[in-house]
């Protein structure tokens, strides 16, 4: 038994699911999820994140935390909150990064959100000279009025989306269905929707409910609380459309509904939607901007000439190249974005 026979039983069962149901059972099912079941980064794993291809990366988000806590006053104690923290590898560079920050680590209290246990070892082990909890969701979070700072990188990606189509009889939602042979295949059953955008026949809308709630309520905690809020991922500024839904194993695209629970399952954020989310809020709202931008903006130039000055010419070939990859235009540099939600920072909190 894997997980295209769990998906099969449900879809004989239940009849046809969504895309939202798929991916998350696909990337979370507590036995078969693909994030449950590994540590896809790196070379020899699936894909490589911004914090595992340099230092810098986590080092100058940690730099951006402690910035944060400054223009929210140095509150004593505060939240540092982090979603889907991977391998550890961010906050391990963050919390490195801002020990010469005064008080800073004496007023923090670590939260990790995170579905996949395997991870959460990984994490622990990154993480072994401080204090970690971990919590379920941004709703566990102590609600004792204390401020908090939330660094999100690639979380948002892996929260599932639903598909919708336009079809000559009105909009329809793309399902997965099973053919003769019991094997997933796309289908579409009609849908009421409203509230999508115009578009041509034949293209695909997606939304998020689980994007939007989750920004929903980082907005809602910023009208009680204060603190700060980045989140970063692959998107668009722009309301987009089309099919994103995409999967990748090993480096490569591959079909989405071949190596279910063996390939990461993403899709692009649309920020002006999380934007538009946020703004009914009485919170401050910056980006999104490029990731170039906002690493530019936050000195990587800089820390990639410093550490260049320490480093032997192979490493300093190697700095060099991942600040290509982080800032470069057709690298992560335009193709992720950058956004801050936050309330009662005295400034722009930097980078924007
Ligand atoms: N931020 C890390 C990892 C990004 S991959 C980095 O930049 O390297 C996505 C992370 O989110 C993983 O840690 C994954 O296990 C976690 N994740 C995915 N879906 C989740 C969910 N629904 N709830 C909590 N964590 C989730």
């Amino acid at each position: 038994m894997g997980l295209q026979d769990v998906i099969a039983d449900m879809i004989r069962e239940n009849g046809p699911m969504s895309v939202a149901t798929f991916m998350n059972l696909a990337l979370v099912h507590p036995e078969y999820g693909y994030y449950t079941t590994r540590d896809p980064f790196g070379e020899e794993g699936d894909f490589t994140t911004a914090p595992e291809i340099s230092q810098m990366f986590g080092e100058l988000l940690g730099a951006w935390a402690a910035d944060c806590w400054l223009k929210l006053g140095e509150p004593d104690r505060f939240y540092f909150v982090e979603c889907g923290p991977g391998r550890g590898t961010l906050m391990g560079d963050a919390l490195r990064a801002t020990k010469a920050v005064p008080g800073f680590h004496q007023a923090m209290r670590l939260r990790l959100i995170e579905a996949s246990l395997v991870l959460k070892s990984k994490q622990q082990e990154q993480l072994s000279d401080y204090d970690v909890v971990w919590i379920n969701s941004f709703h566990d979070l102590e609600d004792d009025g204390a401020p908090f700072i939330l660094l999100a990188n690639e979380f948002l990606d892996a929260l599932p989306v639903r598909q919708y189509v336009f079809t000559d009889k009105g909009w329809a939602e793309r399902v997965i269905m099973t053919d003769n042979d019991e094997k997933p295949v796309f289908g579409t059953v009609p849908a009421s929707v409203d509230s999508l955008p115009a578009v041509a026949k034949g293209e695909i809308v997606e939304t998020s409910p689980l994007r939007e709630m989750f920004v929903r309520d980082i907005a809602e905690a910023l009208e009680r609380r204060d603190g700060a809020a980045l989140l970063i991922d692959y998107g668009a500024d722009y309301n987009g459309t089309g099919d994103t839904l995409q999967a990748v194993k090993a480096h490569e695209y591959v079909n989405v509904l071949d190596h279910i629970g063996e390939a990461d399952l993403t899709s692009h954020v649309d920020f002006m939607k999380l934007r538009t989310v946020a703004g009914v809020h009485r919170i401050r709202i910056d980006g999104p901007v490029s990731q170039c931008s906002f690493l530019q903006a936050l000195g990587i130039g800089l820390r990639a000439e410093i550490l260049c000055k320490k480093a032997s010419r192979r490493q300093a070939e190697d700095i060099d190249s991942a600040l290509k990859r982080l800032t470069g235009k057709d690298e992560m540099g335009e193709l992720f974005k950058v956004m801050a939600l936050s309330n009662g920072c005295r400034e722009t909190p930097p980078g924007f």
